[in-house]
């Protein structure tokens, strides 16, 4: 049973950003040769998430950012900023996560139309942020 493991490099050029990484993923799957499967994007970092949304409209992921900016606004008094100033990122990570599971199907990932993959940026700008994607069948 093959099961790969692949590191991405990303570089990130903003406080927050999203990025979309769909196309090194479906090559890590392609490059695994798993016909039939799972692939798991997941990024070591507290302060960053993946997630899967839009891939037509650029501004979903606009308007991502800024409802989350809503929810957990900066420089609320929150006590870890007193550690170093980046308590909202931890939590904006928290609540998106640090991974997405995807079928694969017919040698593909099983996403939808309108759906990609997207790497989260909550502290940046970052000049490496780590992406694993794991794929088994
Ligand atoms: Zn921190």
């Amino acid at each position: 049973m093959p099961f790969r493991h692949k590191n991405l490099t990303l570089r990130t050029t903003a406080k927050n950003q999203i990025l979309d990484i769909t196309e090194e993923v479906r090559t890590c799957v392609r490059e695994a040769g798993a016909e039939s499967g799972v692939c798991t994007v997941y990024t070591p970092h507290a302060t960053a998430a993946i997630t899967i949304n839009e891939n037509a409209d650029p501004n979903v992921g606009t308007d991502f950012l800024r409802a989350l900016a809503m929810a957990v606004p900066e420089h609320e008094d929150w006590l870890h900023d007193r550690v170093d100033d980046n308590a909202a990122a931890h939590i904006k990570s928290a609540l998106v996560g640090p991974s997405e599971t995807i079928p694969i199907q017919d040698g593909k990932l099983a996403l939808g139309t309108w759906q990609n993959v997207f790497f989260c940026e909550f502290d940046g700008p970052r000049s490496t942020r780590r992406v694993i994607v794991s794929v088994s069948s």
